[in-house]
């Protein structure tokens, strides 16, 4: 099959063998088939999710398996890739070998659409700056949708426009490092990169080889494309260039090249105009400027005016589990930031409020130094509660600075709040750790806190 040209491409009556059967695979496996593509899905698991998707496929007329990959895997004239497939695993080599095309579901999605996608990576934020940006994106012209790594995948989005076509439709994509694997002409409009930190560097050997991954987004880029980029961060700065498409930065210091800009507690527009007060500014924190910033610039690129930009500035209130405020007792603050799994992620956290905090550590150890979190603590965190598998490695590291009361869960941490926090207090809960020795994931942590912090402290 010809995929060298991406207008001449044509899967009518084309084999395409989709491997995995997660949800980005499903939606690639219909997507091809509207198209009126052979699919065939095969999945190596065999477990209680891919039986049902299995059953699924098999009443819309689309062949699969599970439990193992057999030959007919091969007979094909295209792969599509699951993202939990690894670039070097020896799946895709026996692929290569046979010379059989591959292709990720983002690039096979991208070939059936001509509306404008603006792309979202970089290591934290994506998720927040992304519903923020399409919270932005609406307005008589523009209708964005979100779509890709958290969410809904793109294969299905496009399907539905396939089906109902919007000429206003702009695309938000989330995306991953590895969903920019095996990427051929996929080319977005607006690649934004938020920041590059070492995260993931158990699926990448080299710092060098994970900034490369990131930076493949922007390889097709052209004259009418733009890169958002965080001037604040020195690896972006360092490594982004482009010949054809536009750099913008944003930053949260006052540069006068970027967009719009933050001084004297303000965030100004390139006209000097007031955009919005900061205080004005829905989300806390640093790192959340950084991310309504990236989408401010992203959106005024695509055309959204600058009240729309402002008042979504100043509703966006988050997305669950990052920073989100569950409730205000007494004039204590309950915030649940359950996604922050990393040590990174709670400095972020404490960066975010002027104290006092008392702060809930612990769950599963990732291996971080516990004692790197000293610096953030200022005078502003009054107690630590740690919780657990992780709270005497938690204790250890912090006895001197901070006499941690370590508990066994949630429940005791919170009443444990309930007697010592006053009003002003912000109680946060950001583990810096996994969830799994206690919860499903983050989100059942991030819910359970949620539901003893209203059990516990309203009644
Ligand atoms: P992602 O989708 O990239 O994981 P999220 O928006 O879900 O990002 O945020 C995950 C965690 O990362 C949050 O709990 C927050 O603590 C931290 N975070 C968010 N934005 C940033 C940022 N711009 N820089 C550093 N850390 C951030």
């Amino acid at each position: 099959m010809q995929i060298d040209q991406r207008y001449k491409i044509n899967i009518r009556d084309q084999n395409i063998t989709v491997i995995g059967m997660s949800r980005s695979g499903m939606a690639a496996a219909y997507l091809a088939q509207q198209l009126g593509a052979r699919v065939f899905v095969s999945d190596n698991t065999d477990n209680p999710v891919t039986r049902s998707n299995l059953h699924k496929l098999q009443d819309s007329g689309i062949n699969g398996e599970i439990g193992g990959h057999s030959d007919q895997i091969f007979a094909t004239d295209l792969w599509v890739l699951s993202p939990g497939i690894a670039e070097d695993s020896t799946l895709v080599k026996s692929a290569l070998d046979r010379h059989i095309p591959i292709v990720s579901e983002i690039e096979f999605a991208s070939w059936f659409t001509e509306a404008p996608i603006i792309a979202v990576t970089g290591s934290n934020g994506k998720t927040t700056t992304v519903h923020a940006l399409t919270e932005m994106c609406q307005s008589e012209t523009i209708h964005g949708v979100l779509a890709g790594n958290m969410g809904v995948p793109f294969a299905k989005k496009v399907l539905a426009d396939i089906i109902n076509p919007d000429p206003a439709r702009v695309f938000i994509l989330e995306i991953s490092s590895f969903q920019m694997e095996f990427i051929l002409h996929f080319k977005p409009r607006i690649a934004v990169f938020l920041n590059i930190s070492p995260d993931h560097l158990d699926r990448y050997p080299s710092m060098s080889e994970y900034i490369t991954a990131k930076l493949k987004m922007t390889a097709n880029l052209d004259l009418e494309d733009y890169i958002v980029f965080n001037l604040d961060d020195k690896i972006l700065d360092e490594k982004l260039k482009s010949d054809k498409a536009w750099l913008v930065p944003f930053s949260i210091k006052p540069y006068a090249e970027t967009t719009y800009f933050i001084n004297n507690n303000k965030i100004y527009n390139f006209e000097h105009a007031t955009l919005i007060p900061l205080d004005a500014v829905a989300l806390p924190g640093p790192h959340n400027s950084a991310n309504l910033l990236a989408a401010a610039t992203a959106a005024h690129l695509i055309g959204i005016p600058d009240e729309t930009i402002a008042t979504v500035m100043h509703t966006f209130r988050g997305v669950p589990h990052r920073l989100e405020e569950v409730a205000v007792v007494n004039g204590i603050t309950y915030v649940n930031d359950s996604k922050a799994t990393n040590l990174d992620a709670v400095k972020v956290a404490l960066q975010s409020y002027p104290g006092p905090i008392i702060l809930i550590l612990g769950g599963k150890d990732k291996g971080g130094d516990f004692a790197e979190l000293i610096p953030y603590f200022a005078d502003k965190v009054k107690l630590i509660i740690a919780i657990g598998q992780a709270r005497p490695k938690i204790s250890a590291a912090l006895r001197d600075a901070a006499r941690p009361i370590a508990v066994e869960g949630l429940r005791d941490a919170v009443k444990i709040t309930r007697e010592s926090a006053e009003s002003g207090d912000v109680v946060l809960l950001s583990p810096g750790c996994a969830s799994f020795d206690q919860f499903r994931d983050f989100e059942d942590r991030g819910d359970q806190f949620r539901e003893i912090v209203m059990e516990l402290v309203n009644d």
